[in-house]
């Protein structure tokens, strides 16, 4: 998942309207399988993320009065799903200039694009590595 803090305003919220709107469709108990294929949906950290994204919101000084009312704490949720976090990345960084100018600003600190970049990919890695894991031991079926 990208670091909340370099996003920008338009695609923070987005992902935090998409959340409340997954939660919705989890609890319409309509299906979710085409999302997680397409490797945009992790059911199991939801919760966390939500988390994260308020925070952020609240940090830049925005209203939240949406608790999601959700715990991923469900085995049933156990490892639902993987977004690869150095897609998303690449994603926000080719298609909105907004965001990739904060990232930079925020998280680079003096440090050259390149520098950034591998940081990044050193990070999300180890990140990568555990979803992985992650996924080969789900043993349910969508
Ligand atoms: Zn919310
Ligand atoms: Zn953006």
């Amino acid at each position: 998942m990208v670091d909340p803090r370099g996003m920008c305003r338009k695609h923070l919220l987005g992902e935090h309207n998409e959340i409340h709107m997954f939660v919705g469709t989890l609890r319409a108990k309509t299906s979710v399988g085409g999302y997680i294929k397409k490797g945009l949906l992790e059911i199991h950290r939801l919760e966390e993320r939500h988390i994260e994204l308020a925070q952020e919101l609240k940090h830049r000084g925005y209203q939240h009065e949406s608790p999601l009312n959700f715990t991923s704490r469900n085995p049933k949720f156990e490892f639902r799903g993987y977004v690869d976090a150095r897609r998303s990345y690449a994603d926000l960084h080719t298609r909105c200039a907004t965001c990739k100018a904060r990232f930079k600003r925020i998280l680079g600190k003096g440090k050259s694009w390149i520098q950034l970049r591998k940081q990044v990919n050193d990070i999300f890695s180890v990140a990568v590595w555990k979803a992985y894991t992650n996924t080969v031991m789900e043993k349910s079926v969508l």
